[in-house]
């Protein structure tokens, strides 16, 4: 296990943001950690990297090679992780070239060996062919598929065991999705990395991801390999984002949408938070928390 995190808990001013987050990742595979806005899926991530914002809280575990991250300073916890952000124009230095960003992070973290061969081999691997002329240039004047390529680039430059992409695709048009989500998995295989991918898009993790978590309000509802939770969804939520896909609507149709939104953690909802938009609510739904048992937390799923 390249890390595991059991638990999680995130505080804010009172508030549960996270709550009971458990994820695995392994040397090889892709994780995709899903849901809508406000699920909680980039602060999880967030703290194990030790970046919330100031004045929050955690519980629970996240361990990698026996060192525990939750509670080590922070230089020790980020080594060996990287993370890739959904605005490659805002992740790069726009006034320094490609090749100096490069260089200066397999700088930064001990690179051996002659640092512009080291860039040019990275841009090769991303899928930049030419490296020695794309060395020079800067980020405005790369198409934004490249552009997130090196920002992948960059963050291979830190050797990372475990990787985490934060919407990577979000900021890309809808043909160069595929081809960075196809990059990251190629990645995982190639380098033994583990990836965290973190996306809204159910959809697009289908053959991007060897296992999914969905989160719903702070919280996993559905856990399990990617093939099996999207042929066979077995919470109502992960079914619903299923369901919400345009591709399959009919021309002048309305669009297939869960209905309401994702509640604030300020609010207070007893039992199943998915009950006030749940189509299969039940009685029992209303005042217990379901717990996640068999890959699931719904009480349809475990009566
Ligand atoms: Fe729906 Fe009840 Fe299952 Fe929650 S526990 S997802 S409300 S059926």
């Amino acid at each position: 296990m390249t890390l595991s995190v059991k638990g999680l808990g995130v505080v804010l001013d009172g508030h549960a943001l996270v709550d009971d987050f458990s994820l695995k990742l392994q040397a090889g595979r892709v994780h995709a950690v899903v849901g809508e806005s406000g699920s909680g899926k980039t602060l999880s991530a967030l703290a194990v990297l030790g970046l919330l914002p100031e004045g929050a809280t955690t519980r629970g575990s996240a361990s990698k090679g026996g060192v525990e991250l939750l509670t080590a300073a922070v230089p020790l916890r980020r080594e060996g992780l990287a993370m890739v952000l959904q605005e490659p124009l805002s992740a790069l230095n726009p006034v320094l070239s490609v090749g100096a960003q490069l260089m200066e992070t397999l700088s930064v973290h001990g690179a051996r060996g002659e640092l512009r061969a080291l860039a040019v081999a990275l841009l090769e691997e991303v899928g930049i062919p030419a490296g020695e002329d794309r060395l020079r240039l800067y980020p405005h004047q790369l198409s934004g598929g490249q552009r997130q390529r090196v920002s992948i680039a960059c963050a291979l430059a830190a050797s990372p065991e475990v990787l985490i992409a934060d919407e990577p695709t979000t900021a890309l048009d809808a043909s160069m999705r595929g081809v960075i989500l196809s990059l990251l998995r190629r990645l995982a295989r190639e380098r033994a990395l583990a990836v965290w991918l973190i996306t809204h898009d159910l959809q697009a993790v289908r053959g991007a991801s060897d296992e999914v978590t969905v989160m719903y309000a702070g919280r996993v509802v559905e856990q399990g390999l990617t093939e099996q939770v999207l042929e066979s969804p077995r919470h109502p939520y992960t079914a619903g984002l299923l369901r919400s896909n345009p591709a399959g609507s009919k021309p002048g149709a309305p669009l297939p949408a869960l209905p309401g939104s994702v509640p604030l953690a300020s609010e207070v909802i007893p039992g199943c938070r998915f009950h006030p938009r749940c189509p299969r609510v039940f009685d029992r739904c209303r005042v217990e928390r379901p717990a996640l048992l068999t890959g699931a937390a719904c009480h349809l799923v475990n009566p």
